[in-house]
């Protein structure tokens, strides 16, 4: 007998911190009844494992022995991934400032962005999964089915990763000039920096409500598995 149903997808929604991503791209697996992979948090768990090694952000060949000595670990659960490096539980950890910071300098390297991908791409490989990151539908699934580039005016960014953290008064301004920064960084980096794929579907959620971009990512799914049928 031959199996009648359509594969499971693989999509990819990449675009700059704030813009809504982790989630939409948890939202949109729920109701697919796929898996969410935050690759972002991959290099956070490397920068914390700088962290607590004190080793440098810079050396980009320590950074990746690192990598190859950790057993990062996603676990994919309703509110987002649980991530474990080496069996521990460090999801809270990873979304401190510092850790924020310092994953934005760990992916710079090019050794420690290959390592990435290449578990990237065991994750996902199977279909049935929406990855969310930078450089997915450029770099980790360039073949993906669908690819998302969502995008928001900077300002409005800006403004939901305050609200989200729930941070007023003059450290919200050093919080936001980080933001900032660390986009400029993943937009200007020689290693895959952040662009829309050629054949991305942009979504500015300037104006959009959560419920709007998901419902146009599941239209543009739906049309997908339409095609395949
Ligand atoms: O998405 P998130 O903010 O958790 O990502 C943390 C950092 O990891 C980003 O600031 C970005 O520099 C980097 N990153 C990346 N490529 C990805 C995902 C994240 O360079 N695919």
């Amino acid at each position: 007998m031959t199996d009648s149903s359509p594969r499971k997808l693989i999509i990819a929604i990449d675009g700059p911190a704030g813009a809504g991503k982790s989630t939409i791209a948890s939202r949109l697996a729920r109701k697919l009844g796929y898996v969410n992979l935050e690759s972002g948090a991959m290099y956070r768990a490397l920068a914390l494992r700088a962290i607590e090694w004190d080793a440098s952000f810079d050396d980009e060949d320590a950074l990746l022995k690192m990598a190859q000595d950790s057993r990062i670990t996603l676990e994919p659960t309703i509110g987002g991934n649980r991530v474990l490096l080496n069996g521990k539980d460090i999801s809270a950890r990873i979304r401190e400032r510092d850790v924020t910071e310092a994953a934005s300098r760990v992916s710079v390297h090019p050794k420690v962005r290959e390592w990435m991908v290449a578990r990237q791409r065991e994750m996902g490989i199977g279909g049935g999964v929406v990855m969310e990151g930078r450089d997915i539908g450029t770099k980790v699934f360039p073949d993906a089915d669908l690819k998302i580039f969502l995008d928001a005016d900077p300002v409005i960014r800006e403004q939901r990763r305050l609200d989200q953290q729930q941070v007023k008064g003059p450290s919200a301004q050093a919080m936001a000039a980080e933001l900032r920064e660390r986009d400029r960084r993943d937009r200007t980096r020689a290693a895959s920096p952040l662009v829309a794929a050629e054949d991305a579907v942009v979504l500015d959620s300037t104006n959009m409500s959560e419920d709007d971009v998901v419902n146009r990512i599941e239209e543009l799914v739906e049309q997908q598995l339409a095609a395949r049928r």
